[in-house]
């Protein structure tokens, strides 16, 4: 089929291992692009998220398309409980509306992603697409796209393989210019391999990684290829995408478990500094908790080249799924309690206390609810746990999300899952007793943190983000442009979020209001500041009887240098 303009629609990917929603430009839409520039260089793809179909802002460019691509999550696939306590600044959109902005275009409609994967039965009749592709829309395109096929003879449930991938990856990578969030505050998924390394005793029960039968992982110098690429581009930060990161080519062991290959992790890493020194983050995604607990030495190596090499709020995504191991026996989940509590130990001694500003790696434990042999004490089970490690400050958080069982797993044919009691109840007390204790724990005040994005703005303040995967959300009073990334530093902790200042402060310009935020500012050296704005920092210290408070409070601002 010839195609001069293809246009991608990104409906973004939250499921499990998904990293689709903003600032997260996902692996399939770049690898789509990729297939047809390597077609033809010259065609035209064009990318448009649900923002931009509602904002108008291509609409000038989406007329004349030849092929759409649409790429879908499934909204009540995500987390329900995320470990900051905002709402997500993007979501999943449901997916009429983000076809009520293309049905006008005559041309044929591809339906693919997790969506795809999960509603095939209905899809095509409900959305009038003319294919529903359950395999990978980058090696549909690919064969599509060829001159002589067409939407009738291309199979939907093809695969893309190592090859393909190495093959769309670098022309794919083009495609990042277009997104909404690019430069700074775009965040690219680089996939390492895709398949479960511990599936050997047979995968879990909800998990769609058992589809790809073997794991087949990414060269070293392919990855980095893609990474230099896409650093090249502009793009600033990345996240290593895999089921488990710690996995990276490793080997079966006969008793179901993995040997670990840390010089192959301390190669991708260090590789990274070499061919992209300018990202300003390298996070990232997913571990498996026995992974970790079954081979303590190694993985204390990796995460010694992961504090070295990556950068700080490195929140990876541990998969932990339940801490009932009665569950975990039913659903062949991949860590018991005791693994999963040992692996938390394990990252906590390696990655230790010291730190600037946000820690520089800890787990988001992630856990699912809609698995077999569930009750009202796995939620009374998992809720102890993690108050327990929440307190002690050995977490990010916990997200937590409804299974939507995915076609060909084995949950699929269960119609015997019992809805835990109060499950409502009980994910509002994983953002109460877990999420929040985790969220004051983060930084005290005082603490600076870098690369943070603004991304709505409030009466006074605005809400921002930190990039990476779990990221921080804050709300940030002081001025900002709300395009670039910015340094703010800590001032408290109010209504389960994290409060600061945009950095620095200008002591002839800074208002009461933000002065009333900063520790120790009292009110009667609010009036004596205003009656001198000290602008050398020994002036502004003789407010203070105590120097440490003195200090900290003189932090804030940018003094007069002599
Ligand atoms: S351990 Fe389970 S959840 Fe993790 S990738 Fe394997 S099958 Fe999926």
């Amino acid at each position: 089929m010839k195609a001069d303009k293809v246009l991608v629609v990104d409906g973004f990917n939250d499921q499990t291992f998904g990293l689709g929603v903003p600032p997260f430009l996902a692996v399939e839409p770049r690898s789509t692009a990729g297939a047809c520039w390597l077609w033809a260089s010259k065609s035209r793809v064009i990318y448009a998220t649900i923002q931009d179909l509602r904002a108008g802002r291509k609409a000038s460019l989406l007329r004349d398309a030849d092929l759409v691509f649409v790429y879908a999550g499934v909204k009540e696939a995500s987390p329900e409980v995320r470990p900051s306590n905002f709402d997500a600044r993007d979501t999943i959109p449901e997916l009429q509306d983000l076809f009520d902005y293309i049905a006008y275009l005559d041309c044929p409609k591809i339906l693919a992603g997790p969506y795809a994967l999960l509603r095939a039965d209905t899809a095509k009749e409900r959305f009038g697409v003319d294919a529903v592709v359950t395999g990978d829309m980058s090696k549909y395109a690919w064969n599509l796209l060829d001159p002589d096929a067409s939407i009738d003879d291309v199979d939907p449930a093809v695969r893309r393989t190592q090859e393909d991938v190495s093959a769309f990856a670098l022309p794919g990578a083009g495609l990042l210019v277009q997104n909404p969030g690019y430069p700074d505050f775009l965040s690219c998924s680089v996939e390492l391999y895709r398949g479960c390394p511990s599936s050997s005793a047979g995968g879990c029960s909800f998990c769609h990684q058992r589809f790809y039968t073997t794991v087949q992982y990414r060269p070293v110098e392919d990855v980095l290829a893609e990474i230099s690429k896409i650093s090249e581009l502009g793009c600033q930060n990345i996240v290593l995408e895999s089921p488990c990161f710690f996995s990276y080519f490793s080997t079966p062991t006969e008793d179901g478990g993995v040997q670990l290959d840390p010089a192959a992790i301390e190669k991708l890493l260090e590789g990274i500094g070499r061919v992209a020194p300018e990202l300003r983050s390298v996070h990232i995604s997913s571990i498996n908790p026995r992974v970790v607990a079954d081979n303590p030495d190694d993985a204390k190596k990796i995460l010694t080249a992961v504090m070295k090499n990556c950068s700080s709020a490195n929140f990876p995504t541990l998969e932990v799924i339940t801490f009932d191991d009665e569950v975990h026996l039913q659903n062949n989940t991949p860590a018991s309690s005791e693994q999963s509590r040992q692996a938390i130990e394990i990252m906590a001694e390696a990655a230790g206390s010291a730190r600037a500003g946000l820690p520089s790696f800890l787990p988001t434990v992630e856990l699912v609810y809609g698995l077999a042999a569930e009750n009202e004490e796995t939620a009374t089970r998992n809720l102890e746990q993690l108050s327990e490690m929440a307190e002690r400050g050995l977490i990010r958080g916990v997200t937590a999300r409804r299974l939507v069982p995915v076609p060909g797993t084995p949950i699929y044919k269960r119609d015997d899952i019992a809805q835990i009691p109060d499950l409502e109840g009980h994910m509002n007390a994983l953002r109460e007793r877990v999420n929040s204790t985790c969220e004051s724990k983060l930084a005290r005040p005082g603490e600076l943190i870098d690369n943070v994005f603004a991304y709505a703005s409030l009466d006074g303040s605005s809400l921002a983000q930190t990039v990476g995967i779990n990221p921080v959300h804050l709300v940030v009073y002081g001025s900002s442009d709300g395009k670039s990334s910015q340094d703010v530093r800590v001032t408290g902790f109010s209504d389960s979020r994290l409060e600061a200042v945009v950095q620095p402060l200008e002591p002839r310009t800074v208002s009461r209001d933000i002065l009333r935020l900063l520790p120790g500012m009292t009110e009667d050296r609010i009036d004596m500041f205003m009656k001198f704005r000290p602008e050398r920092e020994d002036e502004f210290l003789q407010l203070f009887e105590d120097p440490v408070e003195g200090r900290r409070a003189a932090s804030f601002f940018e003094f007069k240098k002599e």
